[in-house]
């Protein structure tokens, strides 16, 4: 007797895929799943590492409350007496050698308090007379697509982009911004100029009080002991059949089924439904006899590592009260950012240390990656001795290396993404295509991504 019910293959164990697994499961779609992991570990890029009393995040650090699924996910873990609230405090921008601190109103770069905004050191007199002629300029005119870039120039002049908006979008995207596609990105920014002409009257009047008025709250949330308490609770949670170290190389199509031919098995894996959450250049791989595939290879990658350095409290001085910076564009600096763990996230770290995080690669710099760890360390510490005192190595550092660990989307982005979709849907019906190179990069994107298809299925 053949059993009917429905077999369901996730490919790769990172949030996506993990998320995926576990609301197929609490949903109880009627359906065998299996999850299927190249490496010996979950999470994918999440990878959080405990040491000396010090919690030390290598990939993302945290999510974004405002976008809900993350905080909803966590609590139906069971989870949420272990959230964490990121710790308040200034942001800075290190432009010209010196550390600005970042506009009080500013959302996204884009400034909705004129006070602030003119009374800030970041900007030349010229550069923020510059930022007003949003207030005049014309609509944008968007046929398809255009740049995160071009319409914020074009809005706010080069000035306010490249000191402040470019580096907070680098934060996100690892990316450069004239490449970046405003649709796929910002879409609410061009809604907003849309409805109200000009950004800055837009945001002033849907931006609540209090967060122009001062963040009164973090805005970020983790979990005690670090993002890998929720990859752990994710596979506490999961019953279904997980295939870890399982190297998935094709996805052939047999009659209405899908198979799935696993590095050193003879054995394939059958399955009616596939939900490939591999990074994009593996994905098109999987499935590389089809040629509408290579739309895929349109999304470039920004390669990125991170350094963490420990010290004790007495061998950083000279730091200001805040949580961090961001560097500007076209400045001198191998870092592009560094966040003072410590104090963001006081939980990390043990009484009488200090704990930075620092971060460089970024589009025209991605060799910086093929230095050694004593040289891209090096480099840090003399970045960042140009802005504060450092009298002593640190306790220990590590650096993590993430290649082409930040898809890149770029203009037309979406276009590709609903030629793909359509293509998918014609020859590979029971095939989907989710992760972060598809429909948002941040954790929570990646799990509403996960939960429409979870939905999808369940509907069939
Ligand atoms: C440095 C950095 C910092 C970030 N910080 C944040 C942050 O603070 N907040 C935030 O919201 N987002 C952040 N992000 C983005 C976010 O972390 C990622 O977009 C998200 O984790 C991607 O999850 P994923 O499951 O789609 O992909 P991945 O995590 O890449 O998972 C894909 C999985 O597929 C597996 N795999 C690959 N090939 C195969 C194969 N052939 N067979 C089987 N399995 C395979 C991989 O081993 C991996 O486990 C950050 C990203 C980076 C790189």
């Amino acid at each position: 007797m053949t059993n009917k019910r429905k077999q369901i293959a996730i490919i790769g164990g990172g949030i996506t895929g993990l998320t995926a697994a576990y609301y197929l499961q609490k949903n109880e779609v009627d359906a065998d799943v299996t999850l299927i992991e190249k490496t010996d570990h979950l999470g994918g890029i999440i990878w959080t590492e405990r040491r000396d009393g010090f919690t030390i995040e290598r990939g993302p650090d945290s999510f974004l409350e405002r976008k809900t699924t993350a905080k909803h996910l966590v609590e139906d873990l069971g989870l949420e007496d272990k959230l964490i609230r990121s710790a308040t405090g200034k942001a800075f921008i290190l432009s010209q050698d010196q550390l600005h601190p970042m506009p009080q109103g500013a959302v996204m770069g884009i400034p909705t308090q004129l006070a602030p905004f003119f009374s800030s050191t970041l900007f030349t007199f010229k550069g923020k007379l510059d930022a007003l002629k949003d207030y005049t300029t014309g609509k944008t005119e968007v046929e398809d697509d255009i740049s995160v870039g071009h319409f914020f120039r074009r809005r706010l002049g080069d000035e306010v982009v490249d000191r402040l908006i470019h580096p907070l979008i680098s934060g996100i995207y690892a990316g450069d911004i004239d490449q970046l596609s405003l649709k796929a990105t910002f879409p609410h920014f061009l809604e907003t100029e849309k409805k109200h002409g000009s950004l800055i009257r837009g945001l002033q009047k849907s931006t609540p009080k209090k967060q122009t008025g001062g963040q009164k709250q973090g805005m970020f949330l983790t979990l005690e002991g670090g993002l890998k308490t929720l990859v752990d609770g994710l596979t506490d949670a999961l019953t279904c059949n997980v295939r870890m170290s399982t190297d998935v190389s094709q996805v052939e199509k047999h009659d209405e089924r899908y198979l799935l031919h696993i590095n050193g098995q003879e054995e394939p894996l059958e399955a009616d439904y596939v939900i490939a959450t591999t990074p994009h250049y593996v994905t098109q791989q999987l499935f590389s006899e089809y040629e509408f595939m290579n739309e895929l290879s349109e999304t470039k990658n920004t390669s990125v590592a991170n350094v963490a350095m420990a010290f004790d409290e007495d061998a950083v001085k000279n730091l200001p009260d805040g949580t961090g910076f961001v560097v500007s564009r076209k400045e001198d600096y191998r870092i592009t950012a560094c966040t003072w763990t410590f104090k963001k996230w006081p939980h990390t770290t043990p009484e009488g240390s200090v704990l930075l995080r620092a971060y460089v690669g970024k589009p025209g710099d991605e060799e910086v990656l093929d230095l050694s760890d004593d040289e891209i360390s090096q480099l840090v510490i003399n970045d960042l001795k140009k802005i504060m005192t450092i009298e002593d190595d640190p306790k220990f550092k590590l650096i993590t290396r993430l290649y082409d660990a930040m898809p890149q989307y770029t203009v037309g982005h979406l276009q590709r993404l609903e030629r793909l979709e359509e293509k998918v849907n014609e020859q590979l019906p029971g095939v989907y295509l989710i992760g972060n190179a598809y429909r948002g990069v941040g954790l929570p994107d990646c799990m509403d991504q996960a939960i429409r298809i979870v939905e999808e299925i369940a509907e069939k």
